[in-house]
C-alpha cells in the first residue's frame, strides 16, 4: 500500500466506498465522476502505478480483472449492449491516479475508439 495512494486507501477500506466486487486481489466502485451511465473502476489491491509497471506475476491478477470486468458487465445490463474496459497509462494518456485501474464504460453508443 503506498500511503499518498487514493485508490490503496479506497481498495484496504482506510476510505469506506461501496464496491461492486472485491476479493482478496480486486476491488470495483463506482467512478466519482462518471463520464457514462456505467461507469466502474476495476482496480488490483495491490499498489501498482500503472500497466508499465506489469511484470509476468501478474499474469493471473490481469486475467482477474478481465473476468470481474465481464462478470460486472452483465450485473449492470451492458453485456448485450456493449461496452469498453480500458486503462489510461502514462502522462499522454491523461492518467490521473497512478494506481493501475480499468474503466468499465457503457449504458450508451459510446461511439468511436478514440477522441
Ligand atoms: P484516470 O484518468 O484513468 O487516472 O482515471 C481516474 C479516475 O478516477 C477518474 O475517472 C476519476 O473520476 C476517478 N476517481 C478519482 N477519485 C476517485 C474516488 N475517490 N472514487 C472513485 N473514483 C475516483
Ligand atoms: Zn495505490
Amino acid at each position: 500500500m503506498a500511503d499518498d495512494c487514493i485508490f490503496c486507501k479506497l481498495a484496504s477500506g482506510a476510505i469506506p466506498t461501496d464496491f461492486l466486487y472485491e476479493d482478496e486481489d480486486v476491488a470495483a466502485f463506482r467512478d466519482i465522476s462518471p463520464r457514462q451511465p456505467v461507469h466502474i473502476l476495476i482496480i488490483p489491491k495491490a499498489h501498482i502505478p500503472s500497466l508499465a509497471d506489469i511484470t509476468p506475476e501478474h499474469q493471473a491478477l490481469l486475467g482477474k480483472i478481465c473476468l470481474v470486468a465481464k462478470k460486472l458487465a452483465a450485473e449492470n445490463g451492458v453485456a448485450e449492449s456493449g461496452y469498453r474496459l480500458l486503462t489510461n497509462c502514462g502522462a499522454d494518456s491523461g492518467q490521473e491516479v497512478p494506481h493501475l485501474h480499468f474503466h468499465l464504460i457503457g449504458g450508451q453508443y459510446l461511439g468511436p475508439f478514440c477522441s
